[in-house]
């Protein structure tokens, strides 16, 4: 079966699926997008992450040629024709076509792109083993310069996280922010636990807002473990019982070691492994169902 991808209302095939070269996301990285789960025909936290898509756009001025409601059955529509149960949603918003120019007056018409595909990131054991991983020189983005609360297609920030973290050989690294204290990942959040209590960066400390991390945060709440939205530095993740990312792809994924320094027991701690259990009991209901 092919693959039908959602460019700007039509359904094309993956070949067919082109924009212009004159197109400011391609230009400049001038658009926004989203990474979305499908768990068993849910689109899992669909308003969290159309929520957070149109406040992008507001954010930087992108007028999205779609209301809510159509956004989310052209998420829908776009599952449906290809069939998926599981997979993930990638939902980009670009300027579109303009001139050369940086002026955003020039591009009158942003384009709206769906994709959606099977995903498989890390294998089953590295949810038990945990990641190795190490922090980067790549600082987070200042916020009053580009906000990482904008998910923005201009993640230059993050591809030169990635490519230190490709260097060191580990598939996801630490980002401080420019005052020393931890940020995130190149493409997750990062949480820590000591004594009991879960503690991951405040969205201040160039954190994006993840819809992840927010369910985190909720299932920490629902079942009485202290959670703390607090500022902290990398010694505090060396010394730290448990280390964890947060992300759409990732899930909640275990940290073993981190610049070297064994964390815990060496393996995904309890607290971690209960977090990605209670995590993987709401993906197939809180969401908007695809084939009702
Ligand atoms: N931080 C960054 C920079 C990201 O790109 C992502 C995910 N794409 C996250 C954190 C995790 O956010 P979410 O849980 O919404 O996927």
């Amino acid at each position: 079966m092919s693959q039908w991808i959602y460019l700007n209302g039509e359904y094309v095939t993956k070949e067919e699926a082109t924009v212009s070269v004159y197109d400011h996301g391609f230009l400049y990285g001038d658009g926004i997008f989203e990474g979305i789960r499908i768990y068993n025909g849910n689109i899992f936290k669909c308003k969290e992450h159309l929520d957070r898509l149109y406040d992008s756009a507001k954010s930087i001025m992108l007028n999205i040629p779609l209301t809510y409601s159509e956004m989310e059955q052209a998420l829908v529509e776009t599952i449906r024709r290809n069939g998926l149960k599981d997979g993930y949603i990638r939902l980009v918003v670009s300027r579109g076509p303009g001139d050369l120019g940086l002026d955003p007056r020039r591009s009158p018409k942003a384009s709206v792109i769906i994709i959606v595909e099977q995903l498989s990131i890390y294998p089953e054991e590295a949810y038990i083993h945990g990641l190795k991983t190490v922090s980067v020189s790549t600082r987070r983005n200042v916020p009053d310069a580009l906000n990482p609360k904008i998910k923005s297609l201009n993640y230059l920030n993050n591809i030169l996280v990635k490519i230190q973290a490709n260097l060191a050989g580990v598939g996801e690294a630490i980002m401080l922010n420019s005052q020393g204290y931890v940020a995130e990942g190149s493409s997750d959040n990062i949480f820590i636990v000591k004594r009991g209590t879960v503690f991951t960066p405040p969205c201040y400390c160039g954190a994006l807002e993840g819809i992840t991390r927010a369910a985190i945060i909720e299932i920490c709440q629902k079942i009485g473990y202290t959670v703390k939205e607090e500022p902290f530095t990398l010694h505090d993740v060396y010394v730290a019982d448990e280390v964890f990312f947060t992300g759409t792809a990732a899930e909640v994924i275990a940290v073993r070691e981190v610049d070297a320094r064994i964390i815990g027991e060496g393996k995904a701690g309890p607290i971690t492994t209960r977090l990605l259990q209670e995590f993987r009991n709401i993906v197939e209901v809180d969401g908007v169902k695809v084939y009702e």
